[in-house]
């Protein structure tokens, strides 16, 4: 089969078309790959940031496609059914899995990520059938990539907070992730969104994705902004997307007394939370009964309620910019991810 190898660190993945089909188990599905995101994951492992363990390694765990073949004990797939596959393979067993946490999971694997885990920059790939999702006909295949990729992390971060019908939200950071949970928090019933961003330029690709307000974080103090655009009190739900020390505490501080404040972002760098303030941020933090939550990717749980709201059109990918690539442009998809122009770029065979 044809795939995209990552033989080398901070090299350019070889696309070789005699890769062996893998071998597969007997609860195991062999899934015909019909598409797979590029994740800035991947780009992550290809630079060498995430070790994988021995080369040469097959990346690529946001797939969709068609079942092939189905091993000895498979009994929820055919061959022929459109499907969408949850890289995360959770033990089912542990203390986490049994309370619908499997995110974190103590023996969680990644197709695709984890050491030795081959993914599905690939003709082919395994996938256990309890990772596997049927995709309705009214589902494309794209919109499954979107749904395990972009939508997931952010649709788990709206469950963290609990967020309910007619409540206020702030996000922090209107990128490929916040834009996809203003598309959620709209779904959910939200009032109100504001987004706060840092340049224009995502000031006016926001507001296709259904954020009411926009703030420059650049041009005016967005804390103040959304205090005034919620009669002095803070939105009810405030979120975190990027990842950054500032925004964090923004997030915070945007947020009303006896709401929630999700952080969604993950810094890979150091962050110091400097409390040392004359503004009484954490007297505030205390007084206001602050709840602060942390969102981790997503649970298998919600794979079937997202996949019921796309199809019902409930939640709209019509406004993300998807670009479709063949796997022979891999390489210069991996780039593409990095400039952040499109919603997803998606190797399509
Ligand atoms: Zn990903
Ligand atoms: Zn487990």
């Amino acid at each position: 089969m044809k795939a995209a190898v990552l033989r080398e660190l901070k090299s350019p993945l070889v696309i070789e078309n005699d890769v062996p089909i893998p071998e597969f188990g007997p609860r195991d599905v062999l899934m015909r790959v019909k598409q797979c995101g590029i994740c800035v994951t991947d780009v992550r492992i290809a630079s060498g940031a995430r070790p994988v363990g021995e080369l040469p390694f097959i990346m690529g765990h946001e797939g969709v496609g068609i079942v092939e073949e189905i091993g000895s004990e498979v009994a929820n797939f055919i061959k022929g059914d459109r499907v969408l596959m949850n890289p995360l393979v959770s033990c089912g067993m542990c203390k986490n899995c049994s309370s619908a946490r499997d995110n974190l999971c103590e023996n969680r694997k990644l197709i695709g990520i984890s050491p030795g885990v081959q993914g599905v920059y690939a003709e082919y790939g395994v996938i256990p059938e309890r990772n596997l999702y049927k995709l309705p006909g009214e589902v494309s295949y794209s919109d499954g990539v979107l749904i395990t990729s972009n939508l997931a992390s952010a649709f788990h971060g709206a469950r963290r907070v609990d967020f309910k019908a007619s409540e206020t939200a702030c996000i922090y950071g209107v990128g490929a992730i916040g834009k996809l949970l203003a598309l959620v928090l709209k779904s959910f019933g939200a009032s109100l969104i504001i987004g706060v961003v840092r340049s224009e330029k995502s000031l006016k690709a926001a507001a296709a994705f259904g954020v009411d307000y926009l703030i420059n974080s650049k041009k005016e103090d967005p804390v103040k902004r959304i205090k005034e655009l919620t009669g002095g009190k803070g939105v009810d739900a405030g979120f975190e997307v990027v990842g950054k020390h500032e925004a964090i505490l923004q997030a915070i501080a945007s947020t009303r007394a006896g709401g929630r404040t999700c952080i969604l972002g993950v810094p890979f760098y150091h962050v110091i939370m400097d409390f040392e303030d004359e503004l009484g941020f954490f007297h505030e933090i205390c007084e206001k009964e602050a709840t602060i939550i942390n969102s981790w990717g997503y649970v298998r749980q919600e794979f079937p309620m997202m996949i019921n709201m796309v199809k019902k059109g409930l939640i709209d990918f019509s406004p993300c910019r998807i670009k479709i690539i063949p796997i022979e442009e891999v390489n210069e998809g991996l780039k593409l991810n990095k400039e952040g122009l499109y919603t997803r770029v998606i190797i399509g065979f």
